[in-house]
């Protein structure tokens, strides 16, 4: 199909991170690519909406491993600190439990033991344990599997005695309690999975990584939100030579001699490739742009079986004349509610909306004051939710605003007196909301559960198993979810996608 004279054409569905990762890598390789998303603005997940002067950020808040971001801009030819600014936050985060004690996250080695100490002086020794143990898994689950392909069988079995000296079948929760007695610290060590839609108590603790990922290089905010590196993802494909087209649904990917040769739009248009990157959700792309061709492994059949991480229930809200107000609540604030294990339980197993929630609480508007109008703050708040796809699911068309309501209940005896009286603005997501916008199966966060045997070569692969000239990229990928994750799936796909043909000196010359 491709012509020498022409470069080669890539096709990425999806302005998400790993879409927009994965267009920046393929301008590298000498594609002449069309990036296109149904929304109006890049950075699926990572997109915002600006309403009455709040942005709203709509999901990752954190940015960890900085470094992925800079490796991908020096790839491109370009340097990221250019283009973004990324704020290191000091502390990382709070975590308050119902009976007033608190737990707050640093980087620093020294600081961090003093708060295990005030908490639980025993537990000293486990803690310095757990976060050798998390290195341990760092080396070997971020740097070794997470940034090289999995889709070969072979790859996963030459690991396998690594992964079972790892003890990879432990959960983080088990992993965490282990090292810690004292419950708060098993929380403190442990919630990370729910960043990117894991089951502390059944996803692997090769995920315990993450809090060396936080000790070792910080937790960051970027100016402008992530929004502002979706933007500036944009810029660097523009500069290549490459075209974004918003707002502008994918309706099929479209097959010619056995190939993936391009993709149809809802209204119609077809639209030729010589290789078509998915960066929407691998359950969308193979159950609807897939629809018309027999699956060898990722059938309907399989993805109903599939475990899908939780869904989530985000308010985001603007309060008015506050900047001065509730001093003490910094940036990210994590608000615990009364129950860990049973909450947990309701929301993967029981597909029950609780009567109690645990909330992340952010605050961008400490950080970054163009958020806000000025004297205002903007927030949001997240609390973890069944996913649609449950028996006798949610019905949030009658539960969103009880629950938005209890919400702000909690916010007001817990952490921010007297807020009602100040929301100006207010937005609020669901499941549905995931389902809709982002067309998410089943509503769900973070698309596929990281469990052990949905992790690696047991995801749908970054070159597709179904049809040849169709790649993956995002959070239902490998390695996976958060930014980190997605960022790495374009990094896999770059190794997996030839280099485009060279175009022809003859006609490049006359050109
Ligand atoms: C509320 C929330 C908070 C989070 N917090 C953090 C955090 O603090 N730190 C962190 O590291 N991670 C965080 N995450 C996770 C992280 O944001 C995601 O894992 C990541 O952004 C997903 O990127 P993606 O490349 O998979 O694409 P997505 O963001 O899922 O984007 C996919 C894009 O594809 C488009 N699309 C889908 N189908 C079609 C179609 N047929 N035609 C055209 N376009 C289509 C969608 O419109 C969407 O823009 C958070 C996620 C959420 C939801």
């Amino acid at each position: 199909m491709s012509d020498s004279a022409a470069p080669e054409r890539a096709i990425v569905i999806g302005a998400g991170l790993g879409g927009l990762a994965s267009a920046m890598r393929l301008g590298v390789k000498g594609y002449a690519v069309t990036v296109i998303d149904r929304l109006d603005l890049p950075g699926g997940r990572g997109s915002s909406i600006t309403q009455g002067g709040h942005r709203f950020d709509l999901g990752p808040t954190i940015v960890t491993v900085p470094q992925g971001l800079r490796d991908l801009w020096a790839a491109c030819g370009r340097d990221f600190d250019r283009d973004v600014t990324l704020k290191p936050l000091d502390p990382f985060y709070e975590i308050r439990w119902p009976d007033g004690s608190t737990f707050t996250m640093r980087q620093d080695e020294a600081a961090m033991e003093a708060e295990v100490t005030r908490l639980s002086p025993p537990d000293l020794k486990g803690f310095r344990k757990f976060l050798s143990d998390s290195e341990d898994r760092y080396w070997f689950g971020y740097e070794n599997l997470g940034r090289r392909p999995m889709n070969e069988l072979w790859e996963l079995i030459k690991v396998l005695p690594r992964f079972a000296w790892l003890r990879a079948d432990r959960s983080v929760y088990a992993h965490a309690a282990r090292r810690v007695r004292d419950p708060r610290l098993r929380f403190a060590l442990s919630f990370h999975p729910l960043f990117i839609g894991g089951d502390p108590f059944r996803v692997t603790s090769m995920y315990i990584l993450v809090s060396h990922l936080e000790k070792a290089f910080g937790v960051h905010y970027a100016m402008g939100g992530v929004q502002a590196i979706a933007k500036a993802m944009a810029q660097v494909i523009r500069d290549q030579g490459g075209t974004l087209r918003m707002g502008t649904e994918v309706d099929e990917i479209l097959i010619e001699n056995n190939r993936a040769c391009g993709v149809q739009l809802m209204d119609g248009t077809r639209l030729g490739a010589d290789l078509v990157v998915s960066n929407a959700d691998a359950g969308h792309t193979y159950t609807r742009l897939l629809r018309n061709r027999a699956k060898r492994r990722w059938s309907d059949a399989k993805l109903k079986r599939t475990r899908w991480s939780m869904g989530l229930f985000v308010w985001y809200f603007g309060t008015r004349g506050t900047r001065e107000m509730w001093r003490d609540v910094g940036h990210h604030t994590i608000v615990v509610g009364p129950r860990y294990q049973a909450h947990i339980r309701d929301i993967f197993i029981h597909g029950h909306l609780a009567e109690d929630m645990s909330l992340y609480v952010h605050r961008p508007s400490v950080t970054d004051p163009s958020v806000a109008p000025d004297g205002d703050d903007t927030f949001y708040v997240l609390s973890p939710v069944p996913h649609l796809g449950h028996e006798n699911g949610v019905d949030w068309g009658r539960e969103a605003e009880p629950y938005r309501a209890k919400m702000l209940a909690m916010l007001e005896e817990r952490l921010l007196p007297g807020l009602s009286e100040r929301v100006s603005e207010s937005l609020v997501f669901t499941p549905e909301s995931f389902r809709d916008r982002y067309l998410s199966p089943l509503g769900a966060g973070f698309s596929i559960e990281p469990r052990i045997l949905q992790s690696a070569w047991f995801r749908p692969h970054n070159v597709s198993e179904e049809l040849p000239g169709l790649y993956l990229a995002g959070a239902g990928t490998h390695p996976g979810a958060g930014v980190p994750g997605v960022i790495g799936t374009a990094e896999v796909l770059a190794q997996l996608v030839p280099d485009a043909a060279p175009i022809a000196p003859m006609r490049m010359a006359a050109e």
